[in-house]
């Protein structure tokens, strides 16, 4: 049996620097067509010459792959409209962290509130620049995303519209938000369609599982299987794919983050087959994208079959998700 996904896209994709890009950009450009590639570099992304350059980068270590590296750029409260204006056709959208919440985040932003941040919004708004949004307090680990929803909320009522984008979300509480505006999307993860927080801590502890936003409670992982099984059209698949060396992750202060680039499609097609869900997968990885960022992807289609795939152990020093085990598809 062979599955055929036509662009495959992977909205939020993390593919570091150096020798970590060269090691990771190709893994994605396999399997994908196009990848919203996130900005929390060091230094961060945010500037058009660093946009363009770190693009270049990218295309250079996939090595003629059809695959479209789409910019972000990190935000910034001081961005004035002329810079936007003039950066607009280099980038896809504008990814706000909250200071300090992940990986290389120091340089977010401290308070996030409807009145600072009028001027940026009311500026992408008009120039329909689209903006993510890693949406946790610094809270207790467990409530960061849902303690974060009334700032969700209040942005989507405030700029009716600006396109926004909850990243990677976590619980049953965001599901239901994503629905409840018009200019709310989601990206949902491929880990956070599989584990719970059980899988990172409830035995022995699985550093290679462990991520911000942490994995979650069963009935939110249930809540977020809801949303990409049915392909619902206000999220898309967004892998958080993050990699890092197997010595920052096996290590006293384990790095987060999970990487699923490489096997994200083979165990999507998996989850979604054992749902009986196949016909929806086109949509929640890649269709649903093009609609809400209007996109022209790559014409590129990439075939599944039915064979057994071992994931490897690791890829170069990165080990990823489901080392070792046995998935049912593979890519052709
Ligand atoms: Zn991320």
């Amino acid at each position: 049996m062979k599955l055929q996904l036509t662009s495959p896209l992977d909205m939020h994709l993390h593919l570091r620097q150096d020798d970590m890009l060269k090691v990771v950009a190709p893994l994605s450009s396999k399997s994908f067509s196009g990848g919203l590639i996130m900005p929390n570099t060091t230094p961060p992304i945010t500037t058009k010459e660093q946009v363009i350059n770190y693009k270049k980068e990218i295309l250079s270590a996939i090595n003629g792959d059809e695959f479209i590296p789409y910019m972000s750029l990190f935000f910034k409260n001081d961005y004035d409209y002329e810079f936007l204006k003039d950066i607009k056709d280099e980038i896809l959208s504008i990814k706000l962290y909250p200071a300090g919440i992940t990986t290389n985040s120091e340089g977010g932003v401290s308070s996030i509130d409807v009145d600072s941040l009028k001027p940026m919004l009311e500026a992408m708004s008009e120039l329909e620049i689209p903006l993510c949004i890693h949406g946790e307090t610094d809270g207790f680990v467990m409530d960061r995303e849902a303690e974060f929803i009334p700032i969700y909320r209040a942005l989507a009522k405030a700029f009716p519209k600006l396109k926004i984008i909850m990243e990677h979300i976590t619980t049953k509480e965001a599901a239901l938000a994503v629905e409840e505006f018009e200019n709310l999307f989601a990206t949902i993860t491929l880990h956070h369609l599989y584990i719970t927080l059980d899988d990172v801590a409830g035995g022995l502890l699985q550093p290679h599982l462990f991520c911000k936003p942490i994995a979650k409670r069963p009935e939110d992982k249930e809540a977020l299987l809801n949303l990409a099984l049915n392909a619902n059209c206000k999220v898309m698949f967004g892998s958080d794919s993050a990699p890092h060396p197997r010595s920052a992750k096996e290590a006293p202060g384990c790095a987060a983050g999970v990487f699923t680039a490489p096997i994200a499609l083979q165990a999507l097609a998996e989850l979604f087959e054992r749902y009986d869900k196949l016909h929806n997968l086109q949509k929640f990885v890649s269709d649903n994208a093009v609609d809400i960022y209007g996109l022209k992807p790559l014409d590129k289609v990439v075939t599944l079959q039915k064979d057994e795939f071992i994931v490897p152990s690791s890829y170069e020093n990165v080990v990823p998700f489901m080392a070792n085990q046995k998935l049912s598809w593979t890519i052709i």
